[in-house]
């Protein structure tokens, strides 16, 4: 924990790690390396002269898909290989959406509200309905507006969910929302992103299948391993995190074990964002 890994270099069949921890730069050798932190944050601690052709330049598709502009020279929004996620979360007293005012009105105890408006989506708690105080998220939001959130102050972010709040559930509603966190995930410094978004990696030739360049890194090279959910069949999701990692495990325990390629690559924006 706290060290952060400034080097990653290959020499004699070993990796040697080189991290900072504690205000001292430490070094670690070992002979295999799995590395879970987002590919395109590889791109200033791997050293990657040794590895094969097609793992090169499967790492550098991913790095082009992740430094390209956001906004095209037309103002268009186009999507990083990390993907543009803010959210925000409150504290309010559970009345507000638990004892709905008005006739017609129905309280809501757990789930759901997806808005039109910017917030995009407003999560109830559904845990202890009778305590007098729930956290909600207030907004949770991707792609561009996202992006666009992200360049606002928290402070800035926090007012814009508040008057989603507003056009959501009315002015008591929105009023009694507090204590709020904002937090955009393409600021996070050792993140950069919610997850990969494996559709801004350019195909690798017209009429070729875009998964060439994830099915070059998932078999790992020279003892490297790439993990987490970003290189997985369900990226976004806890469970493709596990099972990269076991995949990976496999593979050094037993050389002749393959993870299955892919055929087609899944997509963030369906399987995370329901856009
Ligand atoms: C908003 C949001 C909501 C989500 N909701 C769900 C959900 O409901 N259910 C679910 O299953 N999944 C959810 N996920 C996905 C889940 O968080 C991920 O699948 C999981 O965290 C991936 O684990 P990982 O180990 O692959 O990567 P991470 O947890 O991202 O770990 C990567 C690590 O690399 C570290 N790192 C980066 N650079 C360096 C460096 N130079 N040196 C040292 N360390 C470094 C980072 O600090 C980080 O700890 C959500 C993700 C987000 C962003």
């Amino acid at each position: 924990m706290g060290a952060v890994v400034k080097k990653i270099a290959y020499n004699n069949s070993k990796y040697l790690i080189t991290y900072l921890q504690n205000g001292e730069t430490c070094q670690t050798e070992a002979d295999y390396c799995f590395s879970n932190m987002p590919i395109p944050l590889m791109k200033d601690v791997l050293e990657d002269g040794h590895f094969e052709p097609s793992f090169r330049e499967a790492l550098h598709a991913v790095y082009q898909a992740q430094d390209r502009d956001r906004i095209t020279p037309e103002g268009k929004y186009q999507a990083g290989f990390l993907a543009d996620t803010t959210k925000v979360g409150w504290q309010a007293p559970r009345n507000l959406w638990q004892e709905a005012p008005g006739s017609g009105a129905v309280p809501i105890f757990g789930g759901i509200s997806w808005s039109s408006d910017e917030i995009v989506q407003v999560w109830y708690p559904s845990d202890n309905y009778h305590a007098e105080l729930g956290v909600l998220t207030g907004a949770y939001n991707f792609q561009q507006i996202a992006y666009e959130w992200g360049q606002e102050s928290p402070s800035g972010r926090l007012e814009n969910a508040r008057q989603g709040a507003r056009n959501l559930g009315g002015n008591d509603f929105a009023h009694g929302l507090a204590h709020g966190l904002a937090i955009a995930w393409q600021n996070v410094p050792y993140l950069q992103g919610g997850w990969a978004n494996w559709s801004a990696v350019a195909e690798k030739e017209p009429g070729a299948k875009n998964a060439t360049y994830f099915n070059a890194l998932l078999q790992g090279d020279k003892d490297f391993y790439i993990i987490g959910d970003q290189l997985s069949a369900l990226p976004g999701w806890q469970e493709g995190a596990v099972a990269s990692a076991i995949n990976a495990v496999n593979k050094v325990t037993d050389p002749q074990y393959l993870v299955p390629e892919l055929d087609f690559l899944p997509d963030t924006r369906l399987m995370v964002e329901c856009l």
